[in-house]
């Protein structure tokens, strides 16, 4: 049973997506409050981001700025408005009543009239040795190449990818454009892939596909030197030089917590079933940042769909006579994509 009044907007996150919606709602008196989470072995508070060192594409930083940089940057800049910040996860939800309630990890039940789900999604890692390890001091082990692929460290660089996906071959392909080398490491001897995006890579004189291999362990103390690898058909070992390690193996959303209660994608990423919205399968919940978005992936995307979410939630709570804001009617997106899951 809650023990205090509903919040008006519960955000859950604490990425690019999370403090944006933070720094809109709370500059139209929403007075939201984030749980963003508690460190753990598998996830600190800040998301993804926390795992990069230098961002050098989110606009405004000429110079760029650090992953966790950017993340303080963004959460002062929701307390500055008065944003609550509660240092818990949100470990459970029930969506089916109003107001909604949600359980933290450790303190009482709350109630909520309207939440931002904005959990993120975790990039797999292979859990080999020493890979996380330089991950996340910047010792050339990443698994987003859009994000670190242009570092100096990777110019000129012979660089591996692993995995045999998708996402595999696009990071492999994006690396080509600053890398010597690239080798594509694929425990299997026939890619996931889509056929089109599989021949792009299989063509490019600069992409190595090593087939039936398994990295066993990412060589280096300060800077990766090289991996480890084994045959996955004879099991022989052998070492590889390499100045960087691109582990492209998917993503997991963090979504469990939700328990069933929202619809989600195919691939178990919030769905938002109109495009350019963020509202979701549940009246009054909106979703923001990586966990409803598999295609963009990037802080910038996350930052603005974190900013419609703020929005629409206001929208909402007004439209029900919840909130203090006009109720803005706006005209359907003029332009409709059809993603995934939506029929042409
Ligand atoms: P994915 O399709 O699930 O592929 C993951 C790959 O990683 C597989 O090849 C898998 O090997 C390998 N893998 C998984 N765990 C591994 C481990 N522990 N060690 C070594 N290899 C491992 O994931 P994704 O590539 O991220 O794609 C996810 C979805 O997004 C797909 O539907 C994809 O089509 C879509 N996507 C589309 C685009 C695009 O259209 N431009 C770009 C990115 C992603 P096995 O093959 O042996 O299982």
């Amino acid at each position: 049973m809650a023990t205090r009044n509903p919040e008006t907007l519960v955000i859950i996150g604490s990425g690019p997506s999370a403090w944006t919606a933070a720094i809109y709602a709370a500059r139209a008196n929403l007075r939201p409050v984030v749980y963003e989470g508690e460190p753990s072995r598998e996830m600190i508070p800040g998301g993804q981001l926390m795992y990069t060192t230098e961002v050098e594409n989110y606009p405004g930083f000429v110079d760029g700025v650090t992953g966790p940089g950017l993340m303080e940057k963004l959460r002062e800049q929701a307390l500055r408005f008065k944003t609550r910040i509660e240092q818990e996860n949100i470990a459970s939800v029930d969506f089916s009543q109003h107001p909604f309630r949600l359980k933290p990890s450790y303190s009482d039940e709350i109630e909520a009239l309207s939440v931002v789900v904005a959990t993120g999604a975790r990039a797999n890692w292979l859990g080999v040795p020493n890979e996380e390890r330089l991950a996340q001091m910047g010792g050339g082990v990443s698994a987003c190449a859009v994000c670190d692929g242009a570092l100096p460290a990777y110019r000129d660089a012979v660089v591996a990818v692993v995995g045999g996906g998708d996402s595999a071959m696009e990071e492999s392909l994006y690396l080509t454009k600053f890398a010597r080398e690239v080798r594509l490491i694929h425990r299997r001897d026939e890619l996931r892939a889509s056929k089109i995006m599989a021949d792009r890579v299989l063509n490019h004189p600069k992409i190595k596909v090593v087939w039936n291999t398994r990295v066993a362990e990412v060589l280096g103390y300060d800077n990766i030197t090289g991996i480890r690898l084994e045959n996955t058909v004879t099991h022989d070992f052998s070492d590889m030089d390499v100045g960087g390690l691109f582990v492209a193996i998917g993503h997991t959303p963090n979504t469990q917590f939700l328990n069933g209660q929202i619809d989600l994608t195919p691939h178990g990423y919030i769905r938002t079933p109109k495009a350019w919205r963020t509202a979701t399968s549940v009246d009054g919940v909106f979703a923001a940042g990586d966990v409803m978005d598999d295609y963009y992936r990037q802080a910038i995307t996350a930052a603005g769909t974190g900013c419609m979410a703020a929005l629409e939630a206001e929208r909402w709570l007004a439209h029900h006579g919840l909130g203090e804001s006009p109720v803005l009617e706006t005209a359907e997106a003029p332009v409709r994509l059809t993603r995934e899951w939506e029929a042409p």
